[in-house]
């Protein structure tokens, strides 16, 4: 009976211990929804300024003739342009936090996301003097556009952000498994070995000078742009890898199931005589 008593004794504990551990769990995912409301809002009202801010500044900026008052003009309009991407990056985070972004794929040609993202960079690349080459593919993958466009956006984004000379390639290939590789590959800063493990993480940056050469103030990160990349690409059932040389550049990859291309629609049987 003694056997028995402590048998009781531990399962009572158990028990105790166990309820507490749900009290916790609820605790911290009513705390972690809390923290994706605020960041929502925040961002959500942090924009709304900024959208004004661009539209007077693009204003000032026509009616402006001197050269000195035109260039911190233009210094403005990066900041705001900046502050917008973080903002964004954080509204992506919080959606990725409460599960609201859902995955919806489908058959896609390749090459029209890919002409997406060059349209979207080939300013960007010019006023850099760097080349940004979209290479065409005809292939075919099964994924939900929107995740992957963002996560080639942040990738080719990251990659001019980060080079100096030389330019980025956008490519895919097929493999032998069904699969259809993509790259993003630049020639720009590398990063280092002891960082490369850790890139992925939130909030995790390569403490370096001013940023490829940009404007000191313009552009820095928050380093969450390859964290949502992960987890977009988490969601799209894939996984993003890098493999980088310090001072030569680095390769992002990821792949997806590659599907046969969509027939062209019937064209209507031509009407007898
Ligand atoms: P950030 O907003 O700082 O760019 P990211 O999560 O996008 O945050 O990237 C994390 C870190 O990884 C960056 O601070 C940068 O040091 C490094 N990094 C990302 N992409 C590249 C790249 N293409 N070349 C070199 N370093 C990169």
């Amino acid at each position: 009976s003694k056997l028995l008593h402590a048998q009781i004794g531990m399962e009572r504990e158990i028990a105790t211990a166990t309820d507490e551990l749900a009290r916790k769990n609820a605790a911290l995912e009513a705390a972690s929804v809390a923290k994706a409301r605020f960041l929502a809002a925040a961002s959500h009202d942090l924009r709304q300024p900024l959208y004004a801010l661009t539209l007077f500044s693009s204003g000032l900026a026509v009616d402006e003739f001197d050269p000195v008052r035109l260039n911190r003009i233009a210094h403005i309009q990066e900041c705001v342009e900046s502050l917008d991407h973080l903002f964004s990056e954080l509204l992506d985070l919080s959606r990725l936090d409460t599960g609201a972004m859902k995955a919806a794929p489908r058959d896609l040609s390749l090459d029209e996301v890919f002409e997406e993202v060059s349209v979207n960079f080939r300013m960007v690349a010019e006023q850099h003097d760097l080349r940004l080459v979209v290479r065409t593919t005809d292939l075919w993958v099964n994924t939900d556009r929107t995740m992957l466009a963002r996560i080639l956006n942040n990738l080719v984004s990251n990659a001019l952000r980060y080079t100096r000379c030389g330019g980025v390639l956008v490519g895919a290939r097929r493999r032998e498994d069904g699969q259809v590789r993509i790259d993003v590959w630049d020639t720009g800063l590398g990063i280092p070995k002891e960082h490369v493990d850790h890139i992925f993480d939130e909030f995790y940056r390569v403490e370096s000078g001013p940023e490829a050469g940009r404007p000191e103030g313009t552009r820095r990160g928050l380093g969450l742009g390859l964290s949502t990349v992960q987890r977009l690409a988490g969601l799209l059932g894939t996984r993003a890898t890098v493999t980088s040389k310090p001072g030569r550049g680095s390769v992002f990859s990821l792949t997806l199931p590659e599907v046969l291309p969509n027939p062209l629609p019937e064209a209507p049987p031509v009407a007898a005589p």
